[in-house]
């Protein structure tokens, strides 16, 4: 049987370990020259993360890191001294701030007295964000999931879930190296290039390796799930989701098609171009049908129906609120619809007339 025998092959995409294969947890497996596909476990529905540890002269460098959680640097601990032979993590490079992918960034590099590497929206926002953990919900964040048609009951669970970040990331290094759009780096003698995506995170950095022909792609591009991409109450007006499409079609038109994706989340798989049209496709029809339920008025709590097959529950009503609102205030963007503040202080979207949805281009 050849690689591609169709168990390897699902939804449009090549899976060259098999689908749902994954190496044990905190064992590493080589999918590459120097390059080592490492799963960590992650106490959530999304059970698990793919970190990676590539080979450096006389030393590593990691990317990504898991959750700030004593099992998980039991594990690293295990691995330090164990796989990585007693050499050193010279450089630690993180796609971006969540706590799956940062949470030990700050443990790791005090430990070994290396560079933290990491896009500078994320360095500072992620630096932003610890600070809410143990403050009071602002009125502000209170105000917007008020207007966007969440009851008191559902914003109490939220004030009791409020600063929840920051207790998974271990206090971040003072100081950074700044990864930036398009630039070049080397590991172990091969170019990399950083390749920026904006929406899930704020400036979320991909590593492409033209040499190995690999992408290690974070949380950009993922083989069956779509990363969340949400309006957050501190920027209750963003607009992530058009960002995050603009993003999706400038990988799929900078880097080639047979490229190994490493994903953070499932599987390797071949098909970067297709996933990422995939994706693009799923938010617009997403907003197609949130565009035809608002010919009457709804609050964006009323429009899960529209965007999510599962159904929402107190755990994943935030996300789901924020993720409706980035397609809510997409839509607004393309001047399709329009949000009125109601006498009860809630935001109600509706369609424009027909005429200004062709107006755009
Ligand atoms: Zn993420
Ligand atoms: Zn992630």
């Amino acid at each position: 049987m050849d690689s591609q025998s169709d168990e390897n092959i699902a939804g449009g995409l090549h899976y060259p370990h098999g689908l749902n294969w994954a190496p044990e947890p905190g064992k590493p497996f080589e999918v590459a020259d120097g390059v080592y596909w490492l799963r960590m476990p992650l106490p959530m529905k999304l059970d698990h993360i793919n970190l990676w540890l590539l080979e450096d002269g006389d030393g590593w460098t990691l990317v990504d890191t898991g959750m700030n959680l004593e099992d998980i640097q039991d594990i690293w601990t295990d691995l330090f001294t164990g796989f990585c032979g007693g050499k050193p993590v010279k450089r630690l490079i993180v796609t971006h701030m969540h706590p799956d992918h940062t949470g030990l960034a700050g443990w790791i590099c005090q430990r070994f007295d290396c560079p933290l590497w990491m896009a500078r929206e994320e360095f500072l926002m992620c630096k932003m964000l610890v600070q809410d953990t143990g403050k009071p919900v602002p009125d502000a964040a209170i105000r917007f999931y008020q207007a966007a048609g969440l009851t008191d009951e559902q914003i109490d669970h939220y004030r009791k879930r409020f600063g929840w970040f920051g207790r998974f990331i271990y206090r971040l290094p003072d100081a950074y190296r700044r990864l930036m759009d398009r630039e070049t780096i080397s590991i172990n003698g091969r170019y990399w290039q950083i390749i920026t995506g904006h929406g899930h995170s704020p400036e979320h950095a991909s590593l492409y390796c033209p040499a190995l022909r690999l992408m290690i792609s974070g949380d950009q591009v993922l083989p069956r799930i779509t990363p969340n991409v949400s309006v957050f109450p501190s920027e209750p007006q963003g607009d992530p989701l058009s960002e995050w499409l603009v993003s999706c079609a400038k990988i799929r038109g900078l880097l080639p098609d047979d490229v190994l994706v490493l994903p953070s989340h499932q599987e390797p798989f071949i098909g970067l171009h297709t996933r990422l049209t995939q994706i693009i496709e799923s938010h617009e029809r997403g907003m197609d049908r949130l565009y035809e339920l608002l010919e009457v008025p709804k609050l964006a709590v009323e429009c899960f129906g529209a965007l999510f097959k599962s159904k929402i529950n107190p755990q994943t009503l935030n996300m789901a609120t924020g993720e409706t609102l980035a397609h809510l205030n997409c839509l607004l963007g393309r001047k399709m619809i329009f949000r009125k503040r109601g006498e009860d202080g809630r935001d109600y979207y509706q369609q424009l007339p027909d005429a200004c949805k062709y107006d755009l281009d």
